[in-house]
């Protein structure tokens, strides 16, 4: 059984700051730290849980924010940016039974959420797929649905797990701090947090026998709008073939299936 794990930076214990998930600032190797030990606690339970393999994907910033010398020697580290399927790289293997998002955020504009964005803070504010509002975790589970794997597993704010909750259901939830506001938490000591996702992703692994939860999937063709912050961000977008403006701020765009979408938002977000 091989099973993929998704981690993000933001969402996982004591962060509350942007400073703290930016390579440019001194309070950044700590949170490396702790995120590496967070995986750890997820690849340590799935694989408790019957995992036979576990790949880690990366998928902060510029996605080097893992220390490979730290992580479990049994798992493999897909590390780095520009991979095609960015924050779940290694999915279009399409052979994972299941996928843990460790270190989520909530999605753009949510209150009593710590650092909530989706993709890109600075250009987007709302993403919709076939009009259903997602962040980064619906994204991403929409293209593991894709290839047939179900989010088993989400790590973060109070905000983070109640959102994914409602989008994808059914899948373990670790609230590793409690947002008050956008900037600050109540934050579980790593430790404890770590404890936490550890014995939640092995109950996560062995209840997939049960063939629980279902993977997400989204209805093909698959129509993404992208509200960007600025008219000037659209006027760049709009310019890649088949982006399609809607008004000042939103740009339309269809694809044959979620993979697709997902490289296409990418472009088109880059180009933004
Ligand atoms: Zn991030």
């Amino acid at each position: 059984m091989k099973i993929l794990i998704a981690a993000d930076m933001e969402g996982i214990s004591g962060v509350t700051n942007w400073d703290q998930v930016d390579p440019a600032r001194s309070e950044y190797p700590r949170f490396c730290k702790i995120m590496t030990a967070d995986v750890n606690a997820a690849a340590l339970g799935t694989f408790d849980g019957g995992a036979t393999e576990v790949v880690v994907s990366d998928g902060h910033a510029g996605g080097y924010n893992i220390l490979i010398e730290d992580l479990d020697p049994r798992v493999c580290l897909n590390s780095g940016n520009s991979a095609p399927f960015a924050m779940v790289q290694g999915i279009e293997a399409g052979d994972f039974s299941g996928v843990i998002f460790v270190g989520y955020h909530a999605r753009s504009g949510t209150e009593k959420a710590v650092l909530a964005h989706t993709w890109s803070s600075k250009r987007i504010a709302n993403v919709w797929l076939n009009d259903i509002l997602v962040g980064e975790h619906g994204l991403n589970a929409a293209v593991c649905g894709a290839f047939g794997a179900p989010v088993l597993m989400i790590t973060g704010d109070q905000t983070t797990c109640a959102q994914a909750e409602e989008l994808l259901g059914g899948l373990e939830t670790v609230i590793v701090k409690h947002s008050t506001s956008f900037s600050s938490a109540e934050c579980l000591h790593p430790y404890v947090a770590q404890e936490l996702i550890r014995k939640d992703a092995e109950r996560a692994v062995s209840g997939l026998k049960d063939g629980k939860p279902k993977p997400f999937t989204v209805s093909e063709p698959v129509k993404t709008i992208i509200e960007f912050r600025l008219s000037e961000m659209v006027d760049r977008a709009c310019r890649l073939p088949g982006a399609k403006r809607l008004d000042a701020t939103r740009i339309e765009m269809t694809a044959p299936d979620m993979p697709t979408a997902y490289i296409n938002f990418r472009a088109v977000v880059q180009a933004a």
